[in-house]
């Protein structure tokens, strides 16, 4: 359970767990300044109530006299704060026994140990940030590419609240319509225009439905694909996940594997992050080892979104290679043929039969990986896309709720073409902007609260 309260002060280390060169404990809430005042010492004896906001003071924290760290101490006053609140933040020295300890002296103080994401729910509450831009601090948080991190700073600008905006204020003015020609129906006043009021409906409906096509590509660039690379064994399939990694950038390390079984990486590939997992190239299990890799390969094949699957360029096509294109025809392909450094033995002919396009490349010689790493972005992008950067991160809370808003705003703008009652149409403009409220975080139930904070880290 995620506590609502704000009367209290909360305080958490807000850097990771582990060893560090500093590590910070935050203080938010009425309490902050008197905590701070009652746990710091400073070499000139004043205490951190007196601070000016946005000062940084050098001393140390105490339990009754005894010093427990050396520490710098920034006052940051409420409501100029990331939760509008008195904040106060101690840069301990980064050890996991000095951080608790100073964490420790703060909760003996008068703190309450925050709540994961309790610091950013406190900004929410307090009416610093809408539900959008608490969504986007976990988005930046979670970023494992450029792109995915300027999708969640744009919407921790607003960039999302703005355009759902936009079509509340339309909703609105459509419903001032509506609701003059309910109040007054005998009088004089300008009636509704039917046609206008359609258009603006219309318009609506549109701009919610691209709203919703940009997140496909959004939740891409936030999450990632997952790519397998598949071939016979020797095909060069370690060579070629190597020549990817040489050319890009490896965003984690590799998830520990052995010769027989796959090997994980993600790779940024033009800002797309890519899950790459190179198969065990293995066909026919000889021992329980292998069936077992083989079962994994079959598995990660089944669920990935793109399958590169590799040939030899130097020797004839084999029933391995059969075998394996026979395995792969209802996913989406890139073929490619390595070795092209080599003198050439595969049919060509059959290959180009199979597949739409085939690319060349030599794993070892590093030639034409660009060319891979261009039809993968292409795929992601479907050609088009390319150069259109997505400017919202919308997520499948948000398009859940966009989706049912634009059903609702569909159904007004049929009960307006049948020339239903002004009531009907105005109950559905309110219901859809209603949900246009969920998204902002204007309207929230205590369970979205909850589902949205938990996933933060405490500290945040
Ligand atoms: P895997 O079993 O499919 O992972 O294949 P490896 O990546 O281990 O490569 C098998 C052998 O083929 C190694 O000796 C590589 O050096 C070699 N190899 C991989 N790619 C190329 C290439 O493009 N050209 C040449 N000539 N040799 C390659």
């Amino acid at each position: 359970m995620i506590n609502n309260d704000l009367s209290d002060t909360i305080a958490a280390v807000s850097t990771p767990v582990g060893v560090g060169g500093i590590g910070i404990v935050r203080i938010s809430g009425k309490g902050a300044l008197n905590i701070a005042d009652k746990i710091f010492i400073s070499p000139d004896g004043k205490k951190p109530s007196a601070f000016k906001t946005y000062t940084t003071h050098y001393g140390a924290i105490a339990r009754q006299s005894k010093i427990i760290d050396e520490v710098i101490l920034t006052v940051m006053r409420g409501p100029k704060s990331y939760t509008r609140e008195d904040i106060v933040e101690i840069n301990c020295h980064g050890g996991i026994v000095a951080l608790r300890e100073a964490l420790e002296l703060v909760l003996e103080s008068g703190a309450r140990l925050a709540c994961p994401g309790e610091f950013t729910k406190r900004a929410f509450l307090n009416g610093r940030i809408d539900l959008t831009q608490a969504e986007a601090v976990l988005d930046i948080i979670r970023a494992k590419t450029d792109s995915a991190l300027k999708l969640g700073v744009e919407q921790l600008k607003g960039s999302l609240s703005n355009e759902i905006n936009k079509y509340r204020e339309s909703l609105l003015g459509v419903l001032a319509q509506l609701e003059a020609g309910i109040d007054f129906p005998q009088e004089e006043v300008p009636r509704e225009d039917p046609k206008a009021i359609s258009e603006n409906l219309a318009a609506v409906e549109k701009g919610l439905g691209e709203l919703i096509a940009g997140s496909r590509l959004a939740k891409i660039l936030r999450e990632g694909i997952h790519v397998v690379i598949c071939g016979k064994p020797n095909v060069g399939k370690s060579s070629l996940l190597n020549a990817l990694l040489k050319e890009e950038r490896s965003i984690v390390t590799p998830v520990a594997g052995t010769t027989r079984d796959a090997i994980e990486e993600i790779i940024d590939i033009k800002g797309i992050p890519v899950r790459i997992v190179d198969t065990a190239g293995i066909l026919e299990p000889r021992d329980l080892v292998e069936k077992k890799a083989v079962a994994r390969s079959r598995k990660h094949i089944a669920s990935a979104d793109l399958v590169i699957i590799l040939f030899d360029a130097s020797k004839r096509l084999s029933k391995e290679d059969t075998f394996l294109i026979n395995k792969l025809k209802k996913k989406k392909v890139i073929a490619l043929v390595n070795k092209s450094d080599l003198k050439q033995k595969i049919e060509r002919v059959r290959l180009a039969k199979i597949f739409r396009s085939v690319i060349d490349i030599s794993a070892k010689k590093m030639i034409n990986i660009n060319l891979l790493e261009n039809a993968i972005a292409d795929l992601v992008y479907s050609g088009h896309i390319a150069s259109r950067e997505p400017l919202m991160a919308v997520s499948l809370r948000h398009t859940d709720i966009i989706r049912r808003a634009k059903i609702i705003i569909a159904r007004a703008r049929e009960s307006l073409d049948n020339s239903l009652p002004p009531e009907f149409i105005a109950q559905d403009i309110k219901e859809a902007l209603g949900y246009l409220d969920e998204i902002s975080g204007k309207k929230f139930s205590e369970d979205l609260l909850d589902k949205i904070f938990s996933e933060f880290c405490i500290g945040k």
